[in-house]
């Protein structure tokens, strides 16, 4: 007995993080754009205890002066890739502190296999003590394909058989979601919707190749990645005879301009009452699809936070900035304009949009490039409030976690960031970070500082590791 009890001692002593005080600081709602000036927050243990407009006092709490500072709900990325499985080097940890020190402290994993599951379990583990800077795996998800696969070392499904049978594995598994991508058949597809509709399993991912994002919608798939694809706009385009069924390889140049100039509002429009009707979530990755389009662009190519990347990585980018042509600039320029317009017309149209980075690509950085994926909303013609949203309460929405988490309401688990101006003013804002509470956790600007240093500490060891001999990809 004596022993249990020396065992369980220092889980309650992580237990009893001390409280938090955020003292006169204006919390901004992001479900209805107003700021309530001169605030005290107190959080206690993992949640919001308290938010009052009365002078408060918690003994043994932390302090923080928010004069003239501006609280928001912890940030989401709702597509990253973690797990390195086309290499099947391990899992890249060193974007844990980074997320943290961005105020990403809830992400969506893409393509977790079961067989990753076991990392998984302990970061959230080390999430919820605060035993390491690890943000929440709100939901991670196992990529499957059709035949050929676009990836290597996906699992994969060529009958409707075959595809039941892996949504009941992986439902079975712990993986919270399938993901559907891009090579699935109709028919197996058709399949992967039945079966996860059965077992009450939800599914998300790619729209696949031979089918549209309509037919997805009503088939239930939850969430809709990516934009920018062909086949995207000749869904969209008012001139469907002419374009749908046409493959990226038989369109001309010119054709590809007609394409772009024929999208229109009206179909825009109609997609979205069919993806609303569905309750369909839309996450663009706009970031990761600028990468590449315009990845030739110097401003990318030459970006000072190639530092936050490991030696293997920035081989591949660099390597990848070197296929672009210059001479169909102008028509890659025009496919992005376009691109943007659609995820500002699906927005106008009500559609759930979803900010997420698809970490794990050429010139994607974990924790900032969430804040370029803000920028870019913004720029597509979202308001900096409808920006935020798409990084904290669209999320929880999506998730269904909306009572828990996803903005600062008294009760709710404390994910937290401190700006020191107001995101709603200019959406760069929530770059400029003063504090994170992450699950109850304060982690002060020198902390910040520090998860930085730490995550640069960790791509340098990996250097090393891979000259000692770890295999190539
Ligand atoms: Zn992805």
């Amino acid at each position: 007995m004596k022993y249990l009890l020396l065992l369980l001692l220092p889980l309650q002593l992580l237990a009893q993080e001390r409280a938090v005080l955020l003292r006169n600081v204006n919390v901004v709602d992001v479900e209805t754009g107003t700021v309530r000036t001169g605030q005290h927050v107190l959080v206690s243990g993992n949640r919001i205890e308290r938010i009052t407009s009365k002078a408060i006092t918690r003994k043994g709490a932390r302090v923080v002066d928010g004069s003239g500072k501006f609280l928001i709900p912890g940030l989401w990325d709702m597509h990253v890739h973690v797990f390195n499985n086309i290499s099947g080097l391990p899992p890249n940890e060193y974007y844990h502190p980074l997320f943290l020190a961005n105020g990403v402290t809830s992400v969506r994993e893409m393509w977790t296999k079961p067989g990753s599951l076991h990392h998984v379990r302990r970061w959230r583990s080390e999430s919820a003590t605060g035993s390491r800077p690890v943000p929440r795996y709100a939901s991670v998800g196992t990529l499957v394909d059709g035949v050929p696969a676009t990836w290597p070392n996906s699992d994969t499904v060529r009958t409707a058989a075959e595809a039941r049978a892996l949504v009941r594995e992986v439902k079975a598994s712990g993986v919270d979601f399938f993901k559907v991508y891009g090579q699935l058949s109709r028919e197996t597809y058709a399949a992967i919707a039945d079966e996860c509709r059965k077992l009450n399993f939800p599914f998300a991912g790619h729209v696949p190749e031979g089918m549209t994002m309509a037919e997805a919608s009503a088939a239930g798939q939850r969430s809709q990645e990516h934009l920018g694809y062909w086949a995207m706009f000749a869904e969209l385009s008012d001139q469907q005879q002419k374009f749908r069924g046409l493959k990226p390889s038989e369109l001309t140049p010119a054709l590809r301009i007609e394409l772009l100039q024929s999208v229109s509002a009206q179909k825009a429009s109609a997609l979205a009452a069919v993806l609303n009707r569905n309750r369909t979530a839309f996450c663009p990755t706009i970031v990761q699809f600028r990468a590449t389009v315009l990845g030739d662009d110097p401003s990318i190519r030459e970006d000072g936070r190639l530092q936050f990347t490991d030696s293997m990585d920035r081989a591949d980018w660099t390597e990848f900035a070197r296929r672009f042509t210059p001479g169909n600039r102008t028509l890659r320029e025009a496919r992005f304009r376009k691109s943007l317009d659609v995820v500002r017309m699906l927005h106008e149209n009500g559609v759930l949009v979803l900010a997420g980075t698809d970490l794990g690509n050429p010139f994607v950085y974990a924790g900032s490039s969430l804040h370029d994926e803000l920028s870019l909303f913004v720029e597509a013609g979202l308001s900096p409030l409808a920006a935020l949203q798409t990084a904290t309460l669209n999320a929880a929405r999506f998730l269904g976690k909306e009572r828990e988490i996803g903005t600062v309401t008294q009760g709710k688990l404390a994910d937290l960031v401190l700006l020191e101006a107001n995101p709603l003013a200019d959406i760069a804002n929530a770059r400029k970070i003063h504090a994170v509470v992450m699950n109850g956790k304060l982690l002060t600007r020198a902390d910040l500082d520090a998860l930085q240093q730490d995550a640069k500490a960790q791509i340098r060891a990996l250097g090393q590791g891979v000259q000692s001999g770890a295999t190539g990809r």
